[in-house]
């Protein structure tokens, strides 16, 4: 029925369904369990419509009626749920030497977190052979429980242009490496979208919707690992730039005359205030979680060098969300990676900053917070980005059934 010389309308026609879908997907999955009333009450569209968007979200099954009935003034109403049951979302994050994997049903609900050691430092040959691997193992098990796989996000810590091309991962090595290319042909095709994103960025989403912050609407995610990057969410939506290179807050400079930084300069963020910066050296990726515990163990027990360095990493890892918080305004800053473990000796420093450095009082409400989501959230946050896309609008299934 529709062609090629067709005019714009029936396509879009198509684009209010698919928008009118997700309005009432994302409606179910704030409220549920809720009724076609309630949500005809609040989304505006008319019952009518909202019974067949819901026939369709049903057909797709991604809502479900339950048994439930509401018992109010008047007729009782089937209440509905997100299905979600064969669905699954798939992230996976890369780091120098361990690669995780999350999968979630459609409500969010980890169905598995697995961390395999991983060389891809090497090569992107092998990493991408490494990472198909395990996306493998996930996509088999998955299709074990008899679901479809939604889409995969892949994070890599480096610079990742809009089209999802890794320009520069400086850690692994990598450069102008076309990452969801290739792992599309070392899965043979696998039908299902792969996208590629910057670690703090995915890691951001997954604080958006799962993290204790979660709904923030400006929420700045700041990575702790070898190098300092920032995940930044802005009235609600990630903010990538131009290019898709904004967050490298590890290269602004606090110290002209301060220690060298991977990236050729002098006294960046992430030479003051990177784990290298609290481990007075660069060390091997894969010592990095014993010498952490070991800070730890330190500063617990009130060894003075250790505590000293921590509290000087937390002043210049202030001056650093001193620069977002005056830029952005942001509500929170989350500290992930393993600024995690340390944060009882960083953050206090840290308040101090802000607190004098922020030209807006009390800071502009900007707080300063440990992430709670763990080690795997950039790999949560790829689950994160599936789920986002489905929720606006490309829903599984398609539209080719609508007239
Ligand atoms: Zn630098």
């Amino acid at each position: 029925m529709i062609t090629s010389t067709t005019g714009p309308q029936p396509a879009d026609f198509a684009d209010v369904r698919a928008t009118n879908l997700a309005v009432v997907l994302r409606f179910v999955r704030e409220h549920a369990p809720c009724s076609r009333a309630d949500i005809a009450a609040s989304t505006g569209l008319n019952k009518a419509t909202v019974s067949s968007l819901v026939a369709d979200l049903i057909d797709r099954r991604l809502v479900r009626e339950t048994g439930l009935t509401e018992n109010r003034v008047g007729r009782p109403a089937t209440m509905l749920v997100l299905d979600g049951s064969p669905y699954a979302a798939i992230g996976v994050e890369i780091n120098v030497d361990t690669v995780s994997a999350v999968a979630t049903d459609l409500a969010g609900e980890r169905l598995l977190t697995w961390r395999r050691s991983f060389s891809g430092g090497e090569s992107v040959n092998q990493g991408v052979a490494g990472v198909g691997a395990i996306v493998r193992r996930v996509v088999s098990r998955m299709a074990k429980e008899e679901r479809q796989v939604l889409g995969l996000a892949v994070a890599v810590p480096g610079l990742i242009d809009v089209q999802g091309t890794v320009r520069i991962a400086p850690n692994l090595g990598w450069h102008d490496a076309d990452i969801g290319g290739d792992l599309a042909k070392a899965l043979r095709d696998p039908g299902f979208p792969i996208q590629v994103d910057n670690d703090a960025n995915l890691a951001a989403l997954a604080e958006q919707r799962f993290g204790a912050h979660a709904g923030a609407s400006d929420l700045v995610y700041l990575t702790g690992e070898l190098g300092v990057g920032a995940g930044v969410i802005l009235d609600g939506r990630l903010r990538r730039g131009g290019r898709g290179y904004s967050g490298e807050i590890g290269h602004v400079q606090l110290d002209p005359e301060g220690p060298a930084c991977h990236c050729g300069r002098r006294g960046c963020l992430e030479a003051m205030a990177g784990i290298g910066a609290v481990l007075r050296r660069d060390p091997s990726p894969a010592e990095i979680q014993v010498e952490i515990e070991e800070v730890v163990r330190l500063a617990r027990a009130g060894d003075a060098g250790t505590l000293a360095t921590l509290g000087e990493v937390g002043r210049s890892l202030g001056q650093g969300v001193s620069i977002l918080a005056n830029l952005l305004n942001p509500e929170v800053v989350i500290l992930g990676g393993y600024y995690v473990p340390l944060a009882p000796w960083l953050l206090p420093a840290v308040h101090e900053e802000v607190g004098s450095r922020v030209i807006a009082s009390e800071a502009g409400g900007c707080q300063v917070v440990a992430s709670t989501l763990g080690y795997d959230a950039a790999a949560l946050g790829g689950a994160a980005r599936v789920l986002d896309s489905v929720d606006s609008g490309r829903l599984p299934g398609g539209l080719s059934r609508i007239p």
